[in-house]
Parts: C-alpha cells; structure tokens; sequence
C-alpha cells in the first residue's frame, strides 16, 4: 500500500482521491475549506438544488471510503498552516495538487479599488456563502455593470436580477469587448434572463455596432442571432414590470470613477472596432472614442488565474506541467520545474489547477480521474512504504497547533444542517462562518456521546 496526499477537495480532488482509494492505496484529501465540494459547493449557483445535493451525495460517498482520510479547514502554501514541504515530510509516495485556480484576472484599470467594484470570484463564493466571502460588503446598487459574456457572468445578472434578496437592482449592463457573435454563455443558462433583455433597446445597440460587425461579414438578423448566440430574439414575453438587462458590446472598461463616499459612480469604457483575424476568429482592436455609463457598481467576471503561495512553478495556463511532446493527444499531469527544466518527483496537478476555468464539473471530474490513472501508473513502480496512520497524521497535526476538520465532522455537520433546513423549512441550510461551523459539529458530538 502507498499514500497519496490530494490537496484540495473539489470535484477533480474528490473524485481523483475516488479513483485511487479504490485501486487500494490510502489516501490523505486536505482541503482548504471546512466543507468539500470546492466550486461545486460554493460556485454553482445557489438554485442549482438537484446538481448540488446529487454532487454532495457522491462526496459523501467518496468521504466514506475506509482508505480515504479528510483534513478540512488545513490551507497549504507559503505562510499558510502547512506548506508543500511539510506535507513532503510527512513521507506520501505521491502528492497530487486538486486547489483550483484561487485567483482571478483583474481589470488594472484606475479606480479599480472603489468600493462596489467586486470579483466575480468573489460575488460568487459571498452569494454562495463560503466564509470569510460571506460576511466582506458585496452590497449591489441600482446600476450595475457587468463585464464578461460568460456562463459566470449570467449567473451573476440572474442573481442580480432575480435571486438577490436584497436587490434593488433596475439596470444590469453586461460590457463586452466583442460583439454579439462573441458571447460564450450556453443557451440554457442565458434562458434564465432574457426575459430581462429589452427588445428595442438591444435592437438599438446592433444598429450601433452593425458597421463594426458586418465589416466582419456578420450577420446581425435577429434570426440569425437567434440561432447563434441569443434565442430570445425568437420568442416574445408578456410584458411586465422588471428591471432591465442591455448589453454594451464593443465595449472595453477603461476607467472607474468613483463619486465622494468612495464609491463607483461612473465607468469610461473604450469603444472597439471587431478585426477579423486570418483564422476566421475575431478580436477586439480599441478606437480613440470612449463613453460615459453611470453605474454604482460594476462587477468583473474575466477569468480565474492560480494561486502562486501554493509554492508550485507557474506555466501558462495553471501550475506548470512537464511539456507535451508534439505527439501528445492527452493532457500531462506530472508537475514540472520550468527554470531547473525538471520533472518535480513524485507532485500531480490536476483540474482547475492545471488549467483555469476549463468548463463543467464533469469536465473537472474526468480530468481527475484522469490524472489519477497517471498517478496509479506512477505508484506501480514505487516500493511499498507503511503508511502513516490517519491517527499519527493527526497527531503531527496538532503538534503544530493545527485542528483539522475529519470525515466524521463532515458528516455530523451535514445532519446538522439538514435539521437546521427541516426546523427553518427550508430546500437547504447552511452555514456561513467557520466557528459557527465548528462549534455546531463539536455540540452536536458532545449530544451525540452524552447519549451514547
Ligand atoms: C461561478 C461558477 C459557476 C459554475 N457553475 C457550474 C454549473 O452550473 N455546472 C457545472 O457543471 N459546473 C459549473 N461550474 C464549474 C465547476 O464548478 C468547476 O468545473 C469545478 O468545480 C472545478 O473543480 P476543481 O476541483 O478543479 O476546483 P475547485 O472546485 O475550485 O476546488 C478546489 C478545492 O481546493 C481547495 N483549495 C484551494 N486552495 C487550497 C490550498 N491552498 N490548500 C488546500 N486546499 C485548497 C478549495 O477549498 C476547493 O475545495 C461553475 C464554476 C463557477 C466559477
């Protein structure tokens, strides 16, 4: 038997951690948040019930493996409770790096550090409640300007128009650098508010663009459109009060303006012409004409990017991984040195931490069990070492005055809050803050022993 360490508790964590536990090695899961899941439980959006409890479901399944320990609420890196060589000194025969990309694209624009200029990350991880996030002010106004075309950015305009219980939202203005072409989000995600989308006023904005577009050779129809990127120009919605969403395409944000309390109350952006590139894709050139938009927050949602405290080398699309020969047709797992130009023994990177925003949960899930075949490979040809107990981990643990949350925890804090949800009357509950959380499983174990 060998041990693999897994930092980070995501979907491609959790299910890379799956995969090796039952090939019959034993398996350490350190994840930086008391809760597993990652995104899954603290990105996917809110409503999204019937994908979040079925992925829960599976987790907990994982988590239930008699092989596979969990280590909540342990963040390693550089100045973090534990770094890279500490887990290296605790003697794994392999570590497979699962911690997502934690960072994000900033906009390095001036005025970026007014107050309402928010993360998409961020917004996200506060509506989805994971702590420290939930309780920073992500308080929204009434003219909100989105950048980015994305499925994170709908999710962002649907909590922002729809879900937000405190919302007094009346205009969500999404930025796009591109035209309407260009707009990355899935049919059935923008489905969720485009009944939001003003006819006239989007019918305007192509007329605007149209010069830009057809020099393109595109083909502004609301047929076509529909079909290609905006289905809503085919159907019709009874009308009805509701606040507004209106698109800014062309469009690159240039300058936030903050009014006396600190606060965004304009966005200059930069208007774009649309080049049309050799390889039929098209990019965005910025012209000398810029426009004015009043806006009281503006929320950014352009990519995530890696955290580089995790002390792993950078490549250029997450932590580095050795290079592919030209022959290659899958992707490389083994963790790689760029400046020693050197494979880094015995470390595996796989999910968002090996590329960003790559896609969907099942995306990340394929590309840890994928990664866990490698590292299979891997553990075949290395001697059998007596592994560390759960016991002895702990212990060493909490010598260096670390309290990490265990399997049992989890599953304790699960019941917890489903007989919060019950008592509220509630589809779910959950907590928001870290002590809350511990101190609900350390109560709930006290009954639970003091009834035998
Ligand atoms: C806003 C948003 C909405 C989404 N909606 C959907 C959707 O509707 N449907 C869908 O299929 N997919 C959706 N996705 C995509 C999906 O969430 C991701 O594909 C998936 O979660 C990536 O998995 P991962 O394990 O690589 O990374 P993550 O999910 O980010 O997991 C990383 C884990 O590592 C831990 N960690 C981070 N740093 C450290 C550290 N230093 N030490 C220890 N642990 C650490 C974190 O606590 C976390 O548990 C969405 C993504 C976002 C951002």
């Amino acid at each position: 038997m060998k041990t693999a360490f897994i930092v980070g508790a995501g979907p491609a964590g959790m299910f890379a951690a799956q995969k090796i536990a039952l090939a019959g090695h034993q398996v350490v899961l350190i994840n930086r948040d008391i809760k597993p899941g990652g995104l899954a439980e603290y990105g996917i959006y809110p409503l999204k019930d019937k994908m979040k409890f079925g992925l829960r479901k599976q987790f907990a399944k994982v988590l239930a493996l008699p092989n596979l320990h969990y280590f909540g609420h342990l963040t390693i890196g550089e100045g973090c409770d534990l770094t890279l060589d500490d887990l290296r000194a605790m003697g794994p025969s392999v570590i497979v790096v699962s911690c997502g990309a934690q960072g994000y694209n900033q906009l390095g624009l001036p005025g970026e550090n007014s107050k309402g200029v928010y993360s998409a990350k961020d917004f996200v991880y506060h509506y989805n409640l994971l702590p420290l996030c939930a309780s920073m002010d992500h308080s929204t106004g009434k003219r909100i300007a989105v950048v980015g075309m994305g499925n994170v950015a709908v999710d962002i305009m649907r909590w922002l128009l729809k879900d937000c219980p405190d919302r007094q939202t009346e205009e969500v203005i999404v930025i796009a650098r591109r035209g309407p072409y260009e707009a990355k989000f899935a049919d059935k995600e923008i489905a969720y508010v485009e009944e939001y989308i003003r006819r006239d006023e989007f019918m305007r904005e192509l007329e605007r663009i149209k010069p830009a577009c057809e020099a393109c050779h595109q083909d502004l129809s609301p047929e076509k459109l529909a079909e290609a990127t905006f289905p809503f120009l085919n159907k019709s919605f009874p009308p009805e009060q509701r606040p507004k969403l209106t698109f800014r395409f062309l469009s690159s944000a240039k300058e936030i303006i903050a009014g006396p309390d600190g606060r965004i109350q304009k966005l200059v952006v930069t208007e774009n012409d649309l080049v049309l590139k050799k390889d039929g894709n098209t990019s965005a050139k910025a012209t000398g004409r810029t426009a004015v938009l009043n806006v009281d927050t503006l929320i950014f949602a352009i990519g995530d990017k890696h955290d580089p405290k995790l002390g792993l080398p950078m490549g250029p699309e997450g932590f580095a991984t050795k290079p592919a020969p030209e022959s290659a047709t899958e992707p490389i797992y083994e963790a790689w040195d760029p400046a020693a130009n050197r494979e880094l023994e015995g470390v595996f990177v796989v999910g968002w931490a090996r590329r960003a925003s790559t896609g969907l949960v099942g995306i990340a899930r394929h590309d840890g069990e994928k990664g866990a075949e490698k590292v299979l490979e891997y553990l075949q040809g290395l001697p059998d070492r007596n592994p560390l107990s759960p016991e002895r981990l702990l212990a060493i643990m909490q010598a260096k005055g670390l309290n990490p949350v265990t399997e049992q925890d989890i599953e304790v804090l699960g019941k917890v809050e489903e007989r919060e949800a019950r008592e509220r009357n509630l589809s779910s509950f959950k907590y928001s803050d870290d002590n809350t959380m511990l101190e609900a499983i350390q109560k709930e174990r006290e009954a639970l022993s003091a009834a035998g």
